[in-house]
């Protein structure tokens, strides 16, 4: 009998089975967006029983915000519904221990337990993502909060008045600028500003910018073309005041970061950040590197929180 790890994501479903030393097995699927909460729920528990029928305990890191108390997602702006229940449908349907977080918190615990910060009590794990979110362990202390949403740091507001409106509907969120759906507008402004015509990324986009992706900055700036690493930097610079918040408001050793947008452009995320943090910092600065746990951190928390959970 293992343990049992739920990542639920916007975009995809990744479940696991494991135990203390880690994961076994993995399968990830896309989340089934199309038939309301009960088609998420029944393909999380058909993707758990084809890796064990009868679990020991589940643990799930997901997305927000979360009310804990009652095990549920809660007014996400990220599913066609907003609402979901989550630990009462897998209780009900596996008959044990349901154990539910945040899935940064998830992803800082999977670091503290798994990954870089085995020894290490202060400690935040960041996540670049279609979002930003964070996760916090303080004097080894998980931060949860009242509802299990401590650590919203994609929604520090990095400029009121900002044209940059959030997906939450705040104007200047950081997550309005730096969250992977947000990029393309963020540049897009940055870009009528500048002198682009002519770029690699100019190409890339068919001299639309409306055709511009994330994806495709990225490529470019990999690529050296000074349109789109101007965007980079600049990017990179709001990224570096938003670590800086973080270091400031919660001291830690060590800043993990992960998600796919970071985890796809490593080097052209964490450069940016190492170098303008220190600008805005008061606290000691610690070290940042990139999650080893990958697009597992996530799923490696969720395992933690099963075990703890039996
Ligand atoms: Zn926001």
């Amino acid at each position: 009998m293992s343990f049992i790890a739920v990542d639920i994501g916007a975009t995809k479903i990744r479940v696991a089975s494991g135990n203390r030393k880690g994961i076994h097995e993995k399968r990830v699927e896309a989340t089934d967006r199309e038939n309301g909460p009960r088609g998420v729920v029944t393909q999380i528990i058909t993707m758990i029983r084809r890796l064990e029928e009868s679990p020991r305990a589940i643990g799930v890191g997901s997305i927000g915000p979360l009310d804990l108390e009652r095990g549920e997602i809660k007014n996400t702006p990220n599913y066609p519904f907003n609402w979901m229940p989550v630990a009462e449908p897998l209780r009900g349907e596996f008959g044990v221990p349901v154990r539910i977080a945040n899935d940064c918190t998830a992803g800082v615990l999977g670091e503290h337990v798994y990954g870089a910060g085995r020894s290490v009590q202060n400690l935040f794990y960041v996540t670049f993502s279609t979002g930003i979110g964070g996760g916090a362990m303080v004097d080894g202390h998980l931060l949860v909060g009242k509802d299990g949403n401590a650590v919203e740091v994609g929604h520090l507001t990095i400029d009121p008045h900002s044209e940059m409106i959030c997906g939450c509907g705040c104007p200047g969120h950081w997550e309005a600028y730096c969250g992977g759906m947000n990029i393309p507008r963020f540049a897009r402004s940055l870009l009528r500003r500048g002198e682009w015509r002519g770029s690699f990324l100019d190409e890339l986009c068919g001299g639309d910018t409306g055709a511009l992706t994330t994806e495709k900055l990225f490529d470019a700036a990999k690529r050296g073309d000074e349109a789109a690493l101007r965007v980079v930097n600049e990017i990179g610079m709001v990224n570096a005041v938003g670590l800086a918040d973080i270091v400031n408001a919660y001291d830690p050793e060590l800043v993990t970061i992960g998600g796919g947008v970071a985890l796809n452009n490593p080097e052209l995320i964490l450069k940016p950040i190492q170098r303008h943090a220190d600008n805005h910092v008061i606290n000691r600065m610690p070290k940042i590197m990139i999650t080893p746990l990958g697009e597992d951190v996530i799923l490696y928390g969720a395992l933690a929180l099963a075990l703890k959970a039996e």
